[in-house]
């Protein structure tokens, strides 16, 4: 036992990121090596997390979903309570949250509305190329300030030309003595009109022939530096609460400081950032997967036909039992992906695995849940309808569903070829 134990503290601190993943009890406990527990602290976080959605956010979520008015009053209650950016690292005052317990956050605050958890929470994804690769000084300067007050940030790569080919990016940024000068435009920004900062990714290398991995830089933009000016709020299919605009770039001057990594290595920082949003976005799908799986149930049992609720004819227990298969596994995903790079190992497969499950499967779930409410599913007068207008983003953003079956298909097809 006691060299189990030593293993498990070695084990724990090998892991890149913090040491609360699994606790070192749960790993001793755990005859086979796998563990499904969350920690003591993990377990109370969540369920501070699930009394928050179900009092401040749940109720809500029609009326944000109807205004598209930005829900100021719920990212300060949350930023109060300190469950939004708690992956901004301790020394810059924030907690260090490691992947696993974003994601229980996440989910958690997705159960509720995901326009309303996208709107308080969108900055783990700018966040997190500053946390990859930003200088101390920057990463205190632009995500201290984020724990000082209830800020967001913003993440600035689509353009109205490009989203999933990253190399046509047309932003430039050019070297002009200490500063960068930026000019371009930017598309479907989430946050865009209300964030703080903005992480900006453009084109620094002039040679149309230059590889990807050496062409681009990203820098830090604040809001107000003249020149940045977003656009009209976008009315959006779904997650209306969330702030989606356009911003237009013009002479914007940056100091070189706020080159986020190296000049031309952009890149390789976001493709490793994406290997952590990703999973965050797995778990929010999750999240609203099992909102839709908890109202079909419900009204399952409500709604009477041929003088039976609902739940007793067996296409509809079949069409909630897959509901169930599908949330389950949308949750495992998550949470191989989250170890794994909790652990420091490349995540890349199993976080595009992750996101591809997730958004392919909570657009069949939330389908089937409309499904389950008849007619009532298809009015605004019921929840489901919200869900699966909510559902959709999940095979666009952060790379489509196509983008990470590519990714997919090139990590067996490398791995195959490396084997022979
Ligand atoms: C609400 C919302 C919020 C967003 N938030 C942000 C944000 O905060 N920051 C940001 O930078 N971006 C953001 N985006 C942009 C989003 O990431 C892009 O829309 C997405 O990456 C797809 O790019 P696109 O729209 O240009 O589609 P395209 O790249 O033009 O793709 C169109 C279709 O073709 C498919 N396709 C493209 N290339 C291939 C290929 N090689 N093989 C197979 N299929 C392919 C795609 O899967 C898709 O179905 C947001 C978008 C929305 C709608």
């Amino acid at each position: 036992m006691a060299t189990i134990q030593k293993l498990s503290r070695d084990l724990l601190k090998r892991t890149s990121r913090g040491t609360r993943l699994f606790s070192v009890q749960s790993i001793k406990e755990s005859p086979i090596g796998l563990n499904f527990t969350f920690s003591d602290t993990d377990k109370e976080i969540q369920q501070v997390v699930k009394k928050f959605t179900r009092e401040e956010i749940t109720p809500v979520a029609a009326q944000y979903d109807k205004t598209g008015e930005f829900p100021y009053e719920i990212l300060k209650k949350a930023w109060s309570l300190g469950i939004i950016n708690g992956t901004v690292p301790e020394h810059c005052g924030g907690l260090g949250y490691n992947v696993v317990t974003s994601c229980i956050i996440d989910q958690e605050l997705a159960y509720g509305c995901t326009g309303i958890s996208t709107a308080i929470n969108s900055s783990g994804l700018s966040n997190a190329p500053l946390i990859t690769a930003g200088t101390k000084e920057l990463q205190k300067k632009y995500l201290g300030r984020m724990i000082e007050e209830p800020l967001v940030s913003a993440f600035c790569m689509t353009e109205p030309g490009t989203g999933s080919d990253a190399a046509g990016i047309k932003t430039r940024a050019e070297k002009k003595g200490d500063e960068w000068v930026i000019n371009g435009q930017k598309m479907w920004i989430t946050s865009g009109g209300v964030a703080d900062w903005y992480y900006v990714l453009a084109r620094t290398n002039d040679d149309p022939k230059a590889s990807i991995s050496k062409a681009f830089t990203g820098f830090i933009v604040e809001r107000n530096t003249p020149g940045v000016t977003p656009g009209r709020k976008e009315w959006n299919m779904g997650q209306r609460a969330s702030d989606t605009r356009g911003i237009t770039f013009e002479d914007v001057r940056v100091p070189k400081e706020n080159v986020v990594g190296e000049v031309g290595g952009a890149y390789k920082v976001i493709a490793k950032a994406f290997d952590y949003t990703r999973i965050l976005v797995s778990a929010i799908a999750t999240g609203l997967a099992e909102r839709c799986l908890d109202e079909a149930s419900k009204y399952a049992i409500e709604r009477k036909t041929f003088g039976l609720p609902i739940y007793q004819h067996q296409a509809v227990a079949m069409m909630l039992a897959d509901m169930a298969v599908g949330v389950e596994l949308c949750r495992l995903s998550w949470m191989k992906g989250a170890w794994e790079y909790d652990q420091g190992v490349r995540n890349t497969y199993t976080a595009a695995i992750a996101k591809c499950f997730a958004g392919d499967m909570v657009n069949k779930i939330a389908t089937d849940a409309v499904q389950v409410f008849g007619g009532n599913g298809y009015n605004s007068e019921y929840p489901v309808e919200k869900l699966m207008r909510d559902a959709k983003i999940f095979q666009i953003y952060e790379g489509t569903s196509q983008i990470q079956k590519l990714i997919i298909s090139k990590s067996v097809i490398d791995k195959v070829k490396q084997s022979n």
